[in-house]
């Protein structure tokens, strides 16, 4: 396969972008090489500037649930733009996405639309501690947020620490009031709100985890989340840029309603079932299990433009300019094509519910993905929920980030690029999910898997 035109065209991006990329994660760093660079999509497939074609498994990083330019998709736009790109003033498409999120998503009674998954975070931190009057907020090693600053720690360490930032330029002002705890340990929530409860704002956390590969919240881990923060008068924060629309129509806390009405069991295997028996997208009503009090959203909600939100309850909401004092404002927040976007992607996922189809092909490709790394003898751990799915290569169960850590990493970026080689594109990255979209068939998760079992094969030597 020839990569000569990306090859001149990311010579060319480095003089001009830092690392020749708008986001780090494009520039390879986690398979080494040199990126690839597209020139359109369709359904399932990439086309890049060589005339390469690639099963898709990355859908833009989330997304692309319905696949490359769904007709829906593209009609919506086009019309949107032929009325006007951006007005500055309210429109009827805003108060259409934000019912359908309202009816769909639990926690949510009152929304507000920003551009990014990332000013959703930023905004909802904001608010909470905004409502609360306190500074502290709590975030998981391996969960990511966007880049915020003071979400900008990971640590990394199973032990409690106070933050000490990730990045440079991001001060130790800003991240001293950032606890990071063991994802999935309920011992360490515990234990952190005993020590500091009444000095806690929120705590936010991915429900199911996509950040450092596709890792499942355990109910246990959650109720306890949910019980320490009421009893404290923290505020719980659902970060589902990444798992909104995607491993539900309403979201995990969606799933995790039905979950709560009598099962004991961990998101994972049992959310499955529901899915497969088609129950899930009516979770929302009358199911307040493990319910947040705010809730971020991003990605699928914009169909492929830049979109994010944040809701909750309208009595916290109601704390938000120009109600109340709480400052967040956006030159195209609510954007007529972003909008656009959002409605038709979230219509198509509710009226046409393909969440038991896409069960069944994502639980197609990890069976078929285990068989290959079985006959191939390389370890691998699948992580799944719904269309997330990761490989994690590691002979241990992945469950917080320091199991995902100790994964080869090597080993990843060899299989990511017999996969390229192959015309699959996956994650660039063992710490990043891969998604199942409603334009892949039967045959392209088989080819899928095919690739993958010569390029587990190839790396099992
Ligand atoms: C992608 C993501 C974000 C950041 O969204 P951007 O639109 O990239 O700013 C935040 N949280 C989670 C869970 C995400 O997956």
């Amino acid at each position: 396969m020839i990569h000569e035109n990306s090859r001149l065209a990311f010579a060319r991006a480095k003089q001009l972008m830092p690392g020749g990329v708008n986001s780090p994660a494009r520039a390879f760093g986690g398979v080494g090489g040199e990126p690839i660079f597209f020139d359109r999509a369709e359904g399932a497939y990439l086309f890049d500037i060589d005339g390469n074609r690639y099963i898709d498994l990355i859908g833009s990083w989330g997304p692309m649930i319905l696949g490359h330019c769904h007709p829906a998709v593209v009609e919506a736009v086009e019309r949107a733009l032929r009325r006007g790109a951006s007005f500055g003033a309210p429109t009827l498409a805003e108060n259409e996405l934000a019912e359908l999120i309202v009816e769909a998503v639990p926690s949510i009674e009152k929304v507000r639309l920003v551009n990014s998954g990332t000013e959703a975070t930023a905004s909802a931190i904001r608010l909470a501690r905004g409502y609360t009057g306190r500074s502290m907020i709590i975030k998981f090693a391996g969960n990511y947020h966007g880049h915020v600053d003071s979400l900008l720690v990971a640590a990394g360490s199973s032990a409690a620490t106070l933050g000490v930032p990730d990045s440079p330029g991001v001060t130790q002002g800003s991240a001293a009031d950032t606890l990071v705890l063991r994802y999935n340990d309920p011992c360490a929530v515990a234990e952190a709100f005993d020590k500091h409860g009444p000095r806690i704002a929120a705590a936010i956390v991915e429900p199911v985890a996509g950040n450092m590969g596709c890792v499942v919240g355990s109910a246990e881990f959650l109720t306890a989340l949910r019980d320490e923060t009421s009893r404290h008068g923290a505020l719980l924060i659902f970060d589902e840029v990444m798992s909104g629309f995607r491993v539900a129509y309403g979201g995990a806390q969606s799933l995790l309603g039905i979950l709560n009405k009598g099962a004991t069991a961990g998101l994972s295997s049992s959310v499955s079932s529901e899915i497969t028996t088609g129950t899930a997208g009516q979770a929302s009503s009358g199911t307040r299990g493990i319910t947040p009090d705010l809730t971020t959203l991003g990605k699928i909600i914009g169909g492929g433009l830049p979109v994010g939100a944040y809701g909750s309850r309208a009595e916290i909401m109601d704390h938000v300019l120009p109600l109340g004092k709480v400052f967040q404002a956006g030159t195209l927040s609510g954007n007529p094509l972003a909008t656009a976007a959002g409605i038709a992607t979230l219509k198509v996922l509710r009226d046409d519910d393909p969440y038991p189809p896409l069960e069944l092909l994502s639980a197609r490709l990890q069976r078929g993905l285990e068989a290959a790394a079985k006959q191939a003898g390389v370890s691998v751990q699948i992580g799944r929920c719904g269309s997330m799915l990761t490989p994690f290569f590691s002979d241990r169960p992945v469950t917080d980030w320091d199991t995902a850590s100790g994964c080869d990493t090597r080993r990843y970026a060899r299989y990511f690029w017999g996969l390229i080689r192959r015309g699959v594109y996956p994650p660039c990255s063992q710490y990043e999910a891969l998604f199942v979209s409603t334009a892949h068939t039967e045959a392209d998760i088989d080819a899928v898997i095919a690739a993958a079992g010569e390029a587990l094969a190839e790396i099992a030597v």
